[in-house]
């Protein structure tokens, strides 16, 4: 497979991270760090894109919390693979967890390093969109006819190359009993300049195929972003959005009810807002479910279901996900829950 060609987009890595947040924050970034925040990187990098750079106005905004790399990153919390993935991957690239679908993990690129990332044990090994060897992933699902749904994610599928991402898809579609593709990824607001004619063509060849865009504030949806959203939904894709509750990012009502509002006028159905992972290193971002649980309830009454994604988490240990505000889950006091898991077991979650 042959990489996108990257340096073609505009995005920030290595040192010239560091020197594109310099000069973002020429006053307040006398707060910052650059040795401490560099050893960070070491370990898990660090990427963002220029439209997103241009976002960063302060220390510690809602943009820089997501994407400049923490000493609190380095905290013995968290596991590396709280969602136990690696149990439920039969062969390499694919995530089995419900019968009737699996994730693809197509590529291991990303436009942007997001700090609270479930897959960050997997950054290490990041290319430039080259992939693993897929074969035993498209021979797996081949296989199994009861897989109806294939969901790409990554990394982020989009920095697939154009060539590479439709010969996949081909390949995907004449499966015939795979009746549905769905693709995640973060590009079209982090990356809108990849969304190009050809790549919309490619796309648009596949019916049905769902885009869930993940997007965590309305300041992502910049007007470049926009375009491309439209562009999409203009080309036939039927898009969702995903989003990660994180605390100093978008843990207020206000600012989700924006950015659930605006995502709707873009055509984009509010999917998912995610309850976060425990991932290592991320407890700083943690919001409690009880006060994401009150700001969801609050929310319905200022705009209509077709904007207000469901509220959710994943049970640790892979047991799927449960809706946070359904009558599956339970409070038990003291950060304690009690969920039904997809297949009807009890577990318990404690915060
Ligand atoms: S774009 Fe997605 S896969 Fe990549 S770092 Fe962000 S959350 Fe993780």
């Amino acid at each position: 497979m042959i990489p996108i060609d990257l340096a073609k987009q505009t995005y920030f890595s290595g040192s010239a991270f560091f020197s594109g947040l310099a000069a973002q924050l020429p006053d307040s970034g006398r707060g910052l760090d650059p040795v401490e925040l560099q050893r960070v990187a070491e370990i898990y990098p660090a990427k963002i894109t220029s439209g997103f750079l241009d976002l960063i106005k302060e220390i510690d905004d809602p943009v820089y919390r997501q994407f400049v790399p923490s000493v609190e990153e380095l905290a013995e919390c968290g596991e590396a693979d709280p969602l136990a993935e690696q149990a439920c991957s039969p062969v390499g690239a694919i995530l089995h967890r419900y019968p009737d679908r699996v994730v693809l993990l197509a590529s291991n690129c990303c436009p942007v390093r997001c700090r609270f990332c479930l897959r960050k044990r997997l950054w290490a090994k990041e290319g430039q969109g080259a992939p693993a060897n897929l074969e035993p992933a498209l021979g797996y699902i081949k296989n199994t006819p009861a897989i109806r749904e294939v969901i790409l994610s990554g990394g982020d599928p989009l920095m697939m190359d154009d060539q590479s991402l439709k010969d996949l898809l081909a390949q995907l579609a004449a499966i015939s009993h795979v009746k549905a593709l769905r693709i995640h990824t973060r590009v079209p607001a982090a990356m809108p300049e990849r969304i190009s004619q050809n790549l919309l063509e490619i796309l648009a060849r596949h019916r049905p195929l769902f885009v869930n865009i993940h997007v965590n504030h309305p300041l992502e949806l910049l007007p470049q972003a926009a375009k491309a959203i439209g562009l999409m939904a203009d080309a036939g894709l039927v898009l969702g959005s995903q989003s990660v509750l994180l605390k100093g990012v978008n843990d207020n009502a206000k600012t989700l009810e924006a950015l659930f509002a605006d995502l709707y006028a873009l055509r984009v159905r509010p999917y998912y807002l995610h309850h976060l992972d425990r991932v290592k290193g991320v407890a700083h971002f943690v919001v409690p479910i009880q006060r994401g649980l009150e700001m969801m309830d609050g929310l319905r009454q200022r705009i209509g279901g077709m904007s207000l994604p469901a509220y959710v988490l994943d049970l640790p240990g892979g047991w799927g996900k449960v809706r946070l505000d359904s009558h599956s889950v339970k409070y038990l006091g003291r950060g304690r829950w009690q969920a039904r898991d997809f297949a009807g077991s009890t577990r318990i979650y404690t915060e």
